[in-house]
């Protein structure tokens, strides 16, 4: 086996849950693609700073001055984690989803939006307004790219024009060609947004070096609480939008027309789509994560992921029901997020199963990813709910998958205890 670190310290390492089978055990959260603990030192930097928050932007307490302080010293530990160039905005908002809808809202008009149809609800959703193209499920990496140069330059010429992507699967946890994907985008005057949501918590992530435009990632993904996340990247088109949200904070300067009406000028920084109280506590606990996994170093974390992706792999190679789900092939790049199906098993009830008999947390279901899930499981999903989980008749095939995921914070034992569950 190959060395590789122990694992960072994450929240409720310790946890204990009742087994239908009698007894209890530590429990296996195998689940980080939803959402991964958060680190103990992001706790510990919360909890050192909570005595002290006050209002933001608005305070001429100290306290308020020194919460204002930390909340744009956060901003910039972001900027600095993303590798954003001098100019970029960081936008803090509540997730991923939120990103990419403030990003939609601040489309120029008549915009043309790319995107794939496989991406997640997140990505595939927010442009509906505007002219999009869906793309087919590319089976390479390299047909991606094709599959996008081929859209772009048939729909040429056009005025502004964005390709949204994301950087790794929440379903197959596989790598996309963002660099090439981006090149490909600006060879054709278009840009780009990357769905980060996966790919940061386990990969850096650097605006310049990937060159794209923008990128979108949500804080409960990367080690953070809930309730936070971030939009980084080209200011224009966001200083150019109408506030994403009107209020306080975005506005410099608000008065009363001569015929009665109001008449508002918006702040041109990141505060204009920042509008009411922001969640401080949030942003100062996204810095604190970015800070935690730039100190790790994700040469490291990439290869404890990698050893751990290789122990799924080895341990259930020989078992002929499992099948694990890939667009790109069995041994495509990805990061620690697999989706399988097992002959003879209903998703929801094998997920089930691991919880109750074996106390691991895993996820079931379409992953909000519904297109997707059509493609890799060759089936209508007919999904029940936003992100559904489906009954599939018996000796029907599999209507969904079941998805394990692990990151930073997993100990072999609980990805052993995995394998050996489903073996
Ligand atoms: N994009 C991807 C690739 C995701 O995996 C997710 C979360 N499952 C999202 C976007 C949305 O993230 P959030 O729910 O935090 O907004």
């Amino acid at each position: 086996a190959t060395a590789v670190a122990a694992p960072l310290p994450v929240l409720g390492r310790d946890v204990t849950v009742p087994l239908v089978t009698g007894g209890e055990v530590t429990y296996a959260a195998l689940d980080y693609a939803a959402s991964a603990p958060a680190l103990q030192r992001v706790w510990d930097d919360v909890a050192a700073y909570a005595p002290y928050y006050g209002s933001v932007h608005r305070g001429a307490g100290y306290l308020s001055q020194l919460s204002t302080d930390l909340f744009e010293n956060a901003r910039e530990t972001v900027a600095g984690f993303l590798g954003c160039r001098d100019d970029d905005q960081v936008v803090f908002t509540r997730s991923t989803t939120d990103s990419l809808n403030l990003l939609a809202a601040a489309l120029p008009a008549g915009s043309r939006v790319f995107v794939f149809e496989t991406e997640h609800h997140a990505s595939l959703l927010p442009w509906r307004e505007a002219d999009v193209t869906y793309l087919d499920a590319p089976r390479t990496p390299a047909q991606a790219v094709e599959t996008l140069e081929r859209a772009l330059a048939a729909r040429e010429p056009y005025g502004p024009a964005l390709v949204c992507v994301t950087g790794a699967s929440n379903v197959t946890g596989e790598l996309w060609p963002v660099r090439e994907l981006a090149a490909a985008a600006h060879a054709h005057g278009a840009r780009i947004v990357l769905d980060a949501a996966q790919l940061a918590p386990h990969h850096p992530v650097s605006v310049t070096d990937l060159d794209v435009d923008w990128v979108a990632f949500s804080g409960h993904k990367l080690y953070a609480p809930f309730g936070s996340g971030v939009l980084a990247g080209r200011a224009d088109w966001l200083r150019e939008a109408e506030p994403y949200l009107a209020g306080g904070g975005a506005s410099r300067r608000v008065s009363r027309r001569a015929d009665g009406g109001v008449d508002v000028e918006w702040h041109d920084s990141a505060a204009r789509h920042e509008a009411g109280s922001p969640n401080v506590i949030g942003a100062y606990a996204v810095a604190s994560a970015c800070k935690a996994l730039t100190e790790a170093g994700f040469d490291t974390l990439v290869a404890r992921e990698e050893h751990l992706i290789r122990t799924v792999r080895e341990g259930l190679a020989d078992v002929p029901e499992v099948r694990i789900l890939s667009l790109f092939g069995d041994d495509a790049p990805r990061v620690g997020v697999l989706s399988f199906v097992v002959d003879g098993w209903n998703s929801s009830h094998f997920a089930a199963a691991l919880s109750a008999e074996y106390g691991i947390g895993v996820r079931d279901g379409l992953f909000c990813a519904h297109p997707l899930l059509r493609t890799l499981l060759g089936s209508d999903p007919q999904a029940q709910g936003e992100c559904g989980a489906p009954e599939a008749a018996p000796g029907e095939k599999s209507l969904n998958a079941v998805r394990v995921s692990f990151g930073a914070g997993t100990p072999d034992e609980h990805v052993e205890r995995f394998v050996n569950a489903v073996r």
